[in-house]
């Protein structure tokens, strides 16, 4: 199958590999790697790799703490990293970006710190079917132990969130509303600023799951209104270890601490302790420091390219690879069809081979694509399914991705004789 030629205003996405070197690895499969699975975790640039091995080798020391040049150099790098996802996110401030190890831990920190000072036994929290369970566990925990209820925004059959059934629940005006901005496990994009105007105007707040927004497509915090936003570095080509929570000033310094102990006080006497301003305040401990570093030159890899480029370009490779697969015979794809409201990540299943097979197969072929629930069981539940296999692209993924993808799964058919 050929797929015809890229298109001139989309950027090369085979150029960018050569910035990767996990490219450079060969393949058990004797094939160059076509890697699909970035919804799970990106790749990483060489300027990102540079920029860890760069603050551990040169730039090194505790942050917030040393009275000496090394330790005030390691500082300013903390914190301008802190101001590079702020600027990225479009927050009004570095000051409302806390450091976290992730979106989970970004998304315990407000179902803990903001969750347990303000929910109380009767009140309603709302989530929706298509969360990750890192955006519906630590609501479910939060009900369990104020008493409070925990319901879930339906979504449609073809993965839409529900907003007749949003409306419907709104109207019972609960307190705070979980959502995710792109389903990893359907891909979908939610409308975000239109639902936290529909919560607002209930009286709810609204936490932003971002962590597969914010790596693909301009996400700005001001412009959407929403009240805390949750994103995790390593899958926008930055570390592991790091992430972010962003939230409303005031929320944050109304929020007592997460965790306690070192860093995160004002002073501390055997009687009793007050707390560091916003953000330090949710930082105990030594954080992530050269991790913060490699994020920061993420965010300059990403703003480098420039994030309606990313959108664009993925927006294309999803057309097309919408187009190919549902060309394919015997293979039913999940989530919206148009790229309006579909992110670069294909949820799919192959009628009669499960997905661990289907990503086996692939794997030989040089394909690797992630097959499972994703986190997401009461998605899988929803369509009665015991898991899929997801194709998704990022900045390095190109049309012969897509080619070898569709010949991958023919080649699985056949095998199976199923084709
Ligand atoms: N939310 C969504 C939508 C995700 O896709 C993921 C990870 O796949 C998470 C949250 C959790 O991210 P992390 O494991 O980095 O905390």
């Amino acid at each position: 199958m050929v797929i015809e030629q890229q298109r001139a205003d989309v950027f090369d996405g085979a150029a960018l590999r050569a910035d990767f070197p996990v490219f450079d690895r060969p393949h058990r499969s004797g094939k160059p790697l076509a890697f699909l699975d970035s919804a799970a975790s990106a790749p990483k640039p060489r300027a990102v790799i540079d920029a860890l091995s760069d603050a551990y080798g040169h730039h090194y020391a505790n942050v917030h703490r040393g009275i000496y040049e090394l330790s005030e150099d390691a500082t300013a790098r903390f914190e301008g990293a802190r101001a590079a996802v702020a600027r990225f996110i479009g927050a009004p401030s570095e000051r409302e970006v806390v450091f976290v190890r992730n979106a989970t831990e970004a998304i315990n920190l407000v179902a803990y710190s903001w969750g347990r000072t303000n929910i109380r036994a009767g009140d309603l929290i709302l989530s929706t079917e298509m969360e990750h369970h890192a955006n519906l566990v630590p609501w479910q925990q939060l009900a369990t132990e104020t008493g409070a209820t925990l319901e879930y925004v339906a979504i449609t059959d073809d993965g839409r969130l529900d907003l007749d059934d949003l409306r419907r629940r709104l109207a019972r005006e609960p307190k705070l509303l979980a959502i995710n901005h792109v389903s990893n496990a359907l891909g979908t994009i939610n409308p975000v600023a239109e639902i936290t105007q529909l919560a607002h105007d209930a009286g709810a707040l609204v936490l932003l799951d971002a962590a597969q927004s914010v790596p693909h497509m301009p996400v700005s915090a001001t412009e959407l209104g929403i009240d805390f936003l949750a994103l995790s570095g390593h899958k926008m080509l930055g570390p592991s270890g790091i992430g972010a929570l962003w939230g409303r000033r005031a929320l944050l310094e109304a929020m007592p601490p997460f965790m306690t102990g070192g860093s995160m006080i004002s002073k501390v006497t055997l009687a009793g302790t007050t707390w560091a301003e916003v953000p330090l305040k949710f930082e105990a401990g030594t954080p992530a420091i050269a991790e913060a570093a490699g994020l920061a030159a993420a965010i300059g890899y990403l703003e480098g390219i420039g994030m309606a480029k990313v959108r664009a370009h993925e927006r294309f490779l999803f057309e097309r690879a919408w187009a190919a697969l549902s060309d394919i015979g015997g293979v039913r794809l999940l989530g919206p069809a148009s790229p309006d409201e579909h992110a670069a990540v294909i949820s799919l299943v192959i009628d009669g081979i499960h997905p661990h097979d289907v990503a086996t197969i692939f794997d030989g072929h040089g394909v690797a694509v992630r097959a499972g629930h994703h986190c997401a069981q009461p998605v899988m539940a929803r369509y009665d399914l015991p898991a899929t296999t997801r194709a998704s692209f990022y900045v390095y993924n190109d049309l012969d991705d897509i080619e070898r993808l569709t010949d991958a799964i023919h080649a699985t058919q056949r095998l199976f004789g199923t084709a």
